[in-house]
């Protein structure tokens, strides 16, 4: 690592030095412990290596500073094709508030997660409820065992709705969903990316123009994140929706005469 280090132009060299290093008590030597400390892994790795051989991990003078909350409003992801690592927010951050990233797995039980943030320096994360609240971290990890092994899948009913039903009530498990995935702080993970498509695709085809329009500004984010990319624009407008796969569905339902009370056998994930 020294090699690599003296390698640097002294000026990154200095910008490295003044990074944390929470690694003093371990045997890691300064270069060394400010990498465990600071380094973010990059999902960029040899070609020909398995397992943890052959991953890169990327120190950056900026984004190595931003702090942990298991509630966290951005995530990073790793840009091969443009070498880059890049700060996304997961939902609207206020002026003057600080930006925050997961330093451990935010879907862990409250236990693992304070375990895992040891190695940062971090012995009592104070993030929210769900870290510093035994009631909050009941709640918290009740639910995060959810997010991670009941995904909800949205289906459409076989029977047609009940007297004076809301024409979306079976959509409910996935709203319920939806909001304690934010009450939790956790719009950086797949469950609100994966709930959130859904929702699109159900108001799309119940022609809700105004709920696809919300959805779609909430999936905003965290699609940056996890497909690398802009969520397409055609959600955020009425025209852009009416074009829609799901709309279009619902609109061939119609002209074929087949009754709003008929089921609708469509997955929506
Ligand atoms: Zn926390």
């Amino acid at each position: 690592m020294k090699v690599v280090f003296d390698r640097m132009p002294p000026e990154n060299q200095k910008a490295f030095m003044e990074l944390a290093n929470s690694h003093t008590q371990d045997g890691s030597d300064d270069i060394t412990g400010r990498i465990r400390t600071n380094g973010v892994v990059t999902g960029f790795r040899d070609r020909n290596s398995s397992g943890a051989q052959g991953r890169y991990t990327a120190i950056c003078k900026d984004i190595s500073r931003i702090n942990h909350s298991c509630r966290p409003n951005a995530s990073w992801s790793w840009h091969t094709d443009s070498f880059s690592l890049r700060v996304c927010a997961v939902r609207d951050i206020r002026a003057g508030e600080e930006v925050t990233v997961a330093y451990c797995d935010a879907l862990a039980p409250a236990a693992e997660r304070a375990e895992a943030l040891v190695p940062y320096g971090i012995y009592n994360c104070n993030c929210g409820p769900s870290c510093n609240d035994p009631a909050g971290i009941r709640i918290g990890d009740k639910r995060r065992d959810r997010f991670r092994f009941e995904p909800v899948v949205v289906f459409a009913p076989h029977v047609p709705p009940k007297v004076g039903e809301a024409p979306d009530a079976w959509v409910k498990p996935a709203l319920r969903r939806f909001r304690e995935l934010e009450a939790e702080g956790l719009e950086g993970c797949n469950e609100y990316h994966r709930t959130a498509y859904q929702l699109i695709n159900v108001y799309c085809f119940l022609q809700d123009v105004e709920k696809v329009k919300k959805y779609a500004s909430k999936i905003k984010g965290v699609h940056r994140v996890i497909e690398k990319k802009e969520f397409p624009a055609s959600f955020s407008s009425a025209e852009g929706i009416e074009r829609s796969q799901y709309y279009q569905m619902s609109e061939m339902r119609k002209k074929a005469g087949i009754p709003e009370s008929a089921p609708i056998l469509i997955s929506f994930a």
